[in-house]
Order: structure tokens, then sequence, then C-alpha cells
């Protein structure tokens, strides 16, 4: 059975680079008839938070991304499981118990630095059998000529040199293990068959290796995707998009961040689709490697051609306009890439608010707009509001007997809006009606 997983440490708010893993995680599983499990990674005791949590879990269940496990799974919870893992690994001697200080462990890699070699405790007294000491380690042949490889879904032969591993840490005691451990225990104890994960992950791989190893089992498929990288190619962080995927949820659809993420890293045969569709299309082999540029102008983009196919009362719901008359919706949605943006179309359904000033046009004087909406509004008095082509011929000529359309269509789109952008003034004369459209104008004139 395929299973895959998502991670998370809730040490901060789902960001989009979690919620996008999270996606092709459960796209993959979907396609494949598996399941897709969430573990919450809390074994960071001082900076996981459970408002985090809510923020991650939240954020997951507005995109529709739900998981087979009834219960969350929290690593916090599982703290047996991991004792009897590493006591099975300290019996076999794979693992020891290690009492290095910091100030010695800092001392050797100052030592190796100086002859340029990477980092590593390569601990003296791992041959002896402990029962306790300052942390747990794997046990790791500083000698061995051997390459810890495994093949990559996306990425291809992935290769590290096992004698540059060091004795790493497992686990800080018996009940407080450190994330590869943690994580290979998991992942086997919820049989998980494919880790996809981000790129960030690759150089923790040979350590999971290593450990799968050393408790004698098989390691699961590995699927490393690509970093999301700002519009200027560096990584992404805050200063190129909101920090919580909950903070796109006032402006985005949850089918647009969905059908948005979707392409990080990914190009589907369509650019508008569905996580139905993408379960269709989705090849893990097909997944980008090089970095996914996080586009916010696509992202509106995307979510505009969604808008513009929900009905009157969906967008109405959505936008939290309920007093937006049904007529204007499409003028509206038409015109909007982002839901809060619904406030720059306040005039359907309350009187504008606005300078005098702005009823001037160009050139010309107050006076001049005021003689032109006089005519204006003779013309809406003596109009029936059945046919608009009819209403538009009139200013038309009014504006041909003026010599110029800006003086008629300027003032009467400001004495109906209050904006200087605005859908054709007649269109919103008949959003409007008669009496409202005569009101506003005579406001104006006043
Ligand atoms: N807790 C890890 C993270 O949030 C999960 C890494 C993994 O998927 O193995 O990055």
């Amino acid at each position: 059975m395929i299973r895959t997983r998502m991670a998370p440490s809730p040490t901060g708010n789902l960001h989009i680079g979690t919620a996008r893993t999270t996606l092709f995680n459960w796209l993959f599983a979907r396609k494949n008839k598996g399941e897709f499990l969430l573990r919450i990674e809390d074994t960071d005791l001082e900076r996981s938070k459970p408002e985090y949590e809510k923020d991650v879990i939240d954020g997951l269940r507005w995109l529709g991304l739900g998981w087979d496990n009834k219960e969350i799974i929290r690593q916090s919870e599982r703290l047996n499981i991991y004792e009897a893992y590493l006591k099975k690994l300290l019996s076999s001697s794979k693992a020891f118990w290690c009492d290095h200080t910091k100030e010695e462990l800092e001392e050797e890699s100052k030592k190796q630095r100086a002859k340029s070699k990477s980092p590593r405790h390569i601990c003296s007294h791992k041959k002896e059998k402990r029962n306790s000491g300052q942390i747990i380690r794997l046990s790791v042949d500083e000698n061995s000529d051997k390459k810890i490889r495994f093949q990559d879904v996306i990425r291809g032969k992935i290769e590290f040199e096992e004698n540059l591993m060091g004795d790493f840490s497992l686990a800080k005691d018996l009940q407080t293990p450190l994330y590869n451990f943690a994580v290979v225990a998991d992942d086997i104890d919820m049989e998980i068959s494919h880790v996809i994960r981000g790129e960030d992950h690759i150089s923790n791989t040979p350590k999971q290796l290593l450990i799968y190893e050393a408790l004698g089992m098989n390691p699961p498929i590995f699927a490393h995707l690509p970093l999301i990288l700002g519009a200027d190619r560096s990584k992404m962080s805050k200063r190129h998009g909101e920090t919580s995927i909950n903070e796109y949820k006032k402006d985005y659809l949850p089918e647009v961040m969905i059908n948005f993420m979707g392409f990080l890293g990914y190009t589907y045969g369509k650019e508008i689709i569905s996580k139905e569709e993408m379960v269709q299309e989705l090849e893990l082999e097909k997944v980008h490697k090089s970095g996914a540029i996080f586009d916010a102008k696509k992202l509106n983009w995307i979510n505009s051609q969604y808008i513009k196919k929900l009905s009157p009362q969906e967008f109405k719901n959505l936008a939290n306009v309920p007093n937006l008359p049904n007529e204007a919706v499409s003028l509206v949605t038409e015109r909007l890439e982002k839901l809060t943006d619904v406030s720059n179309f306040d005039y359907f359904w309350k009187s504008p608010d606005y300078d005098s000033e702005l009823l001037k046009w160009k050139k010309f004087s107050l006076k001049d707009s005021k003689k032109s909406l006089e005519q204006v509004e003779k013309i809406v008095s003596s109009h029936n509001f059945k046919n608009k082509d009819e209403i538009r011929s009139k200013l038309d000529d009014l504006a041909k007997e003026i010599g110029d359309r800006g003086l008629v269509y300027w003032p009467f789109r400001v004495a109906l809006t209050g904006r200087d952008k605005s859908p054709d003034p007649v269109d919103v004369a008949y959003v409007l009606g008669k009496e409202k459209t005569l009101e506003r104008v005579r406001l104006a004139l006043e």
C-alpha cells in the first residue's frame, strides 16, 4: 500500500512551502489509492506551540487536504515507541551513550576545520557499553569507504560518503528523541512507503538511511521537491508572501491556492485545474528539479478566473457582501483579483462619499461639469430604464453637442460611484435603478 505523510513541526504557522509539500503528498496518495497521514513533529518542546498546530490544521482543512488518520498523531505522545527503538539500538551496540562535553566537541570540530575536514564527532568510547551519558549517538564507521546511496524519484541518484557522517546524535535521552531518529522511528511505525518533502531535507537523508540500516529496516522511497523561490529567485521568505496560509483566506479561494501550489514544481496540461484533475495527471518523476518561483501575479490571475465562475450567491457569501445587488455581481467579478477589493465597489450598496473636486474633468471647471450633469439629469429623468442603447445614444448625442465625451461621462461616473474608476456608468445606473441614479446626480449637482 502506498502511504505518504506530512510531518510539520508546530514551530511556526502553515507557510506556503509546507502547504505545497502537503499537496504533493496528498495527490500522490490519492493517485495510488493509498493513504495520506498527518503527523505533528512536536519533539522540540520549547519551540512547539499549540497555536501553531492549530494554524497548520486550520490551514490544511481550509485547503481541503484531509488526512486519513482519525486522531492527530503527535510525536510528544509517542515517547515510549522511541524508547523501545533506542533500547534496541543500544543493546545491539549500534548506538551508544556519549558524554563528551560541548567544549570537547567544539575543540574537536575546530581541529577538523583546521585540516579542512567537515566537522563531525568521532567518539573515542563508542565500543563501551554504558547505561547513561549526555546523549545517545549512532555508531558510524569512520573508516568506511562505503557510499550511502539512494535513488531520489525526482533528483535521481544521490550519494554521500559514510565516513563523513560521524557518530551523529539520535536522542538526548531515552525519552527525548532528536529529529532524524524520531522521523525514522515514526516512518517505520506508520509504514510510510514514500517520503515526499522539501529539498532542504536531502542532507538529512543519509543519516536517516544509516538509522534504517542499524534497525535492520528497509527505507522508504524518497522524493525531494524543489525549493520555492521568490520572484527575485532568492529563497522564499516573509518578504515574498504571507507567513501563514490562513492569511490568504480573506482574498483567495482555497481551490485557487491548490491550483497555484500545484504548479510550484510541476507543469500540468492546463492552467486552471482542480485537485481531482491533478490526481489524474501527476507523475512524481516529472516534478521539476529546479526551484519553483512564487509568482504573486499568477496567483491573482488564477483567483480572478475562479471568481468569475462563482454564482452571485457564492460570490456574495465568500466576499461577505450580502447587500451587493445580484445584477451587479458580474460587473464586479469581471474586475476582481482579490476578494477584499470588493470594497472598491461599495457604491453598489451604499451612497458614495467623495470630494466634489473629483467631479472636475481634466481642463474643464466644476461649472462645466455642472452644466453637463444638468443635461444628464434631464436625460435620466425622461428615460424608462428599459433600453440601455437608447440612453447611451442620448448621452452620446449630448457629448457631441458639448464637444467632449469625458465631460459627460466623467461627472456622471463620479456622481454615481464617487470614484475615478468603475464599470461603465450606464451599467452602474441600471443596477442602481432610476430613483437612486437621479438622487445621486442631484446630490452631485448640489
Ligand atoms: N518536521 C520536519 C519539517 O517540518 C519534517 C521533515 C520530513 O518530512 O521528514 O521539516
